[in-house]
């Protein structure tokens, strides 16, 4: 069987296996050190953040924003229905109820015009979210010129789920840098990893301080572990953060890389009446985390699955968009304002191998039984 290609996997080489390295010849093995110090100052500078504090996961980073911004039970957050479902999950974390909100249907990103109405017909009833929790979808920034303009209105926090977007940038304004907090994830899949970890970003030196406290078992300052709250273990270890310093340095040139997938798609599909990248043609501001495509049956003639289907008996992995919130089994009884969008692209959209890690051997594979695929139509 040929090698399976994967629609994301880790682009690890020779520099994360020194950093590594030297991270356990110096001995910080248990659980903090130098790497965890470093990481987080590189991180806050590339995301132009006052503070950063590495977590064990991106989960955990939303986690501790919520708590740090005091949501509790009962509370409502507004978030994006176009999400993985973590972001919700956290929600619920801390008893708080999550609020969907449909798409702008060429990013997926949060539909300003619904959360206004969303918004105002919260306060209309006296009821007063918590936070808007928007997501950046597959590395293009969430409009925060138009959710800004709303949260300053109704005077709600921005907690930003940038999970997806690092490198990505909106008016010059990068990713993580919006909002009263941001979470970013370093997940094995995302543009770049620490096996697991995440990072919770924000300018308030309070709040970051808040958040390592709650991250390491809620700990007083005092020899005898004294403890007056619930506290986690949060906390990203000296090891992970060695292995992300390396990737962050890696960063822009798996960017370009990823950057170079998504062109190779576009060419391959403009011809292709029906078919559509995912985002649309302005790449400005994007990561490029992945490329998919929107396919409209009426037009091809053919489903995405069955592209998807056709790439399977090659090997090569690819994937339906995320399924929103508001369809999720789990979420059946949570508030959400829909228009469609979201679920227009769960049906029609798949996401095709974009990893940096992908060798031009590998993308030929790729193109060839897509190309397979469209000559059989
Ligand atoms: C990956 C992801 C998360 C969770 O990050 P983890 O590090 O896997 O916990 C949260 N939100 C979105 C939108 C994601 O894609």
């Amino acid at each position: 069987m040929t090698k399976r290609i994967f629609m994301s996997a880790p682009d690890v080489g020779i520099l994360e296996e020194t950093y590594v390295t030297n991270a356990i010849r110096s001995g910080w093995i248990a659980p903090l050190g130098p790497d965890v110090d470093a990481f987080e100052s590189s991180i806050a500078e590339f995301t132009q953040r006052s503070h950063a504090v590495a977590l064990s996961s991106g989960t955990a980073a939303l986690h501790l924003a919520l708590l740090a911004h005091g949501v509790k039970p009962g509370d409502i957050v507004v978030t994006s229905t176009m999400t993985f479902a973590a972001t919700a999950n956290a929600i619920r974390y801390v008893g708080a109820e999550p609020y969907f909100i449909d798409s702008i249907a060429s990013t997926g990103n949060i539909d300003p015009a619904l959360l206004d109405e969303a918004l105002s017909g919260l306060y209309a009833r006296g009821e007063r979210p918590a936070a808007v929790l928007p997501v950046d979808l597959l590395g293009k920034v969430a409009d925060y010129t138009a959710i800004r303009a709303l949260t300053d209105h109704f005077d709600v926090p921005i907690i930003s789920d940038a999970a997806e977007s690092l490198g990505a940038s909106l008016a010059g304004h990068p990713a993580g840098s919006f909002g009263a907090a941001a979470a970013i994830s370093f997940n094995g899949n995302k543009i770049m990893t620490t096996s697991g970890g995440g990072m919770f970003l924000t300018d308030d030196a309070q709040t970051a301080a808040r958040v390592r406290y709650l991250a390491t078992q809620a700990r007083q300052p005092v020899a005898h572990y004294e403890h007056t709250e619930i506290g986690y273990n949060y906390r990203l270890s000296n090891i992970l953060a060695a292995l992300g310093r390396a990737q962050l340095e890696r960063l822009p040139e798996m960017i370009a890389r990823r950057r170079h997938v998504r062109d190779l798609y576009r060419k391959l599909f403009t011809p292709v009446a029906g078919v559509e990248i995912f985002g649309g043609d302005n790449d400005s501001g994007d990561n490029f985390w992945l490329t998919s495509i929107t396919v409209d049956p009426n037009v091809t003639g053919w489903p995405a699955h069955e592209l998807s289907t056709a790439l399977a008996e090659q090997n090569i992995e690819s994937r339906p968009l995320w399924k929103p919130m508001h369809l999720q089994p789990v979420f059946a009884q949570a508030r959400a304002l829909v228009n469609g969008a979201s679920e227009r692209l769960f049906e029609t959209g798949i996401t095709l191998p974009s990893g940096s890690v992908l060798t031009d051997a590998d993308l030929s594979r790729v193109t060839t039984g897509i190309r397979a695929f469209l000559s059989t139509k």
